[in-house]
Formats: structure tokens, sequence, C-alpha cells
């Protein structure tokens, strides 16, 4: 049985008069690893934003883990610890190390005890590959292990869902392949995870679905081969006359 994780009832959101979501409705469901493509300004980050709280609905209803992020008594905090979110910009704490970046969190919300936080927090540097640099200042790393740090640090609070915007789009390309191994890792092990990218390449191998979104709406919506083989609306195969 698919069990719906996120479901989203006619969203929109505007910026004073400007209506950046115009009507977004969707499901998520459990261990689904959905590519949001679609061309710059259509939305993506304002979407993904919404998702865990960092923007306000302006209407509809966006419902997690069966909480409604929209409904008044929702403690937001709650919610975004199961909620991880990676950042084109990495947004690391600057002035701590790898391993304080990874323990910060969990030890100052969930409780854990700093052992505790370290022992998980080693563990998670081992998968992405960065023990040797745990104790390096964020300005050491190159931006691919910026990047691998900053999922390491969403992991560490043990989210049911994964949001990823534009990850890999900072990096120079000789690191975006260490970033991506990462993200399919994760995948494999069935995180369910909202990945905006342009990684064509990615989300045809690792996706089950793609979400084509412009000018507010989702215009697309279905497996990979579907969007890519197969592209139905014109502005789709615009996008992709430019991509691909
Ligand atoms: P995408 O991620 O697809 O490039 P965004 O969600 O960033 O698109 O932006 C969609 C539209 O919303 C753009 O026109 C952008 O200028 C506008 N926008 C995004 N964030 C803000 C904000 N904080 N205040 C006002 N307008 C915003
Ligand atoms: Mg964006």
């Amino acid at each position: 049985m698919t069990k719906t994780q996120i479901e989203v009832t006619d969203l929109h959101k505007y910026y004073g008069k400007n209506e950046v979501l115009k009507g977004i409705t969707t499901k998520f469901n459990k261990g689904d690893v959905v590519c949001i493509i679609g061309p710059s300004g259509s939305g993506k980050s304002t979407f993904l934003r919404t998702l865990n709280g960092l923007e306000s609905a302006t209407s509809g209803d966006v419902i997690i883990d069966g909480y409604n992020l929209t409904d008044k008594g929702t403690d937001l905090n709650l919610v975004r610890q199961n909620v991880g979110m990676v950042f084109q910009h990495f947004n690391l704490f600057p002035n701590m190390s790898v391993l304080e970046n990874i323990t910060y969190a969990p030890v100052e919300l969930k409780k854990l005890t700093k052992s505790e936080a370290k022992k998980k927090a080693l563990e998670l540097l081992e998968t992405v590959g960065l023990m040797d640099k745990k104790d390096a200042m964020p300005a050491m790393l190159s931006g691919g292990q910026k990047q691998r740090v900053a999922i390491a640090r969403a992991l560490a609070m043990d989210p049911n869902v994964m949001l990823f915007d534009e990850p890999t789009s900072a990096l120079d390309p000789e690191m975006v392949g260490d970033v991506l191994a990462v993200m399919q890792d994760l995948a494999e092990k069935g995180m369910t995870m909202l990945i905006v990218t342009h990684e064509m390449g990615f989300a045809r191998k690792v996706a089950n679905r793609v979400i084509f979104t412009d000018g507010g709406v989702i215009l697309e919506d279905g497996t990979p081969e579907e969007l890519f083989d197969t592209p139905q609306h014109p502005r789709l195969k615009d996008f992709l006359s430019k991509v691909l």
C-alpha cells in the first residue's frame, strides 16, 4: 500500500499582487523521489519553501504527515524537524566546524546528548564520504564538500522528507557527481525526496516521477520516460529543447 505523505490542495501564493503559485494540487507518497523542473521564476523554490513553512500559503492546504501547515494551531517548528531542506548555497554555519554544524540542531531541538549527536554525525559523515573533514571549518571545504555536509546536517534530524532546491547549481562541474551520488544513495534507501534540479540525467535515472512547472502551475506530471521521451505540452517541449 502506498502511503500519502504530503498532500497539497489548491495552493496559492502571492507576493503582494504577484501570484506566484496559482493553484497547485498534488500528492507525494512515502518513498517518492520527485524531480521538479521548469524555467527560472516559475515558482519552484516558493513551492518547496511552502512545504516546510519557510513561506506561508496565501490559500490552500499543505498536509505533511497529517499536520496541516496552514492551520494556526500547527507547531511549524515541529513539522520542520521532520522536513529536511538543502539549499543551493549550502547555508552552513560559518563559525562552526563540520561536526558542530551537524550536531547543533539534534542537541538543541531533539535533545540528544552531545555524545549521541556526535556518534550519529560521524556515521553520517561516513555515508557522505567526509569523515576526514569532521574538524574542518566550512570555509576550508569545496562547494561539493559543503553540500555533502549540508545533506548530512539535514539527515541528522531524522527527517521523513528531504527537500532539495537546486543542490548542485552552485557547484563546479567536477563536484556535481559526488553530491548526486549521495542523493542517489539516499533515494535507494527509501527516503522521500522532492528535488528542484536542472540535472535531467539524474532526474531520468533516479526519480520515479517528474513534475514540470511553469508560471506557477503544474503543466505536466508523470514518469521520467513520459516527460522526457513523450512530452505533451508545448512549453515542456520548448524547455527540454533548451536544457537537453
Ligand atoms: P524559481 O525557483 O522557479 O526560479 P521562485 O519561486 O524563486 O521561482 O520565484 C517565483 C516568482 O516569485 C519570481 O517572480 C520571484 O521574483 C518571486 N519571488 C520569489 N521570492 C519572493 C519574495 N520573497 N518576495 C517577492 N517576490 C518573490
Ligand atoms: Mg529557485
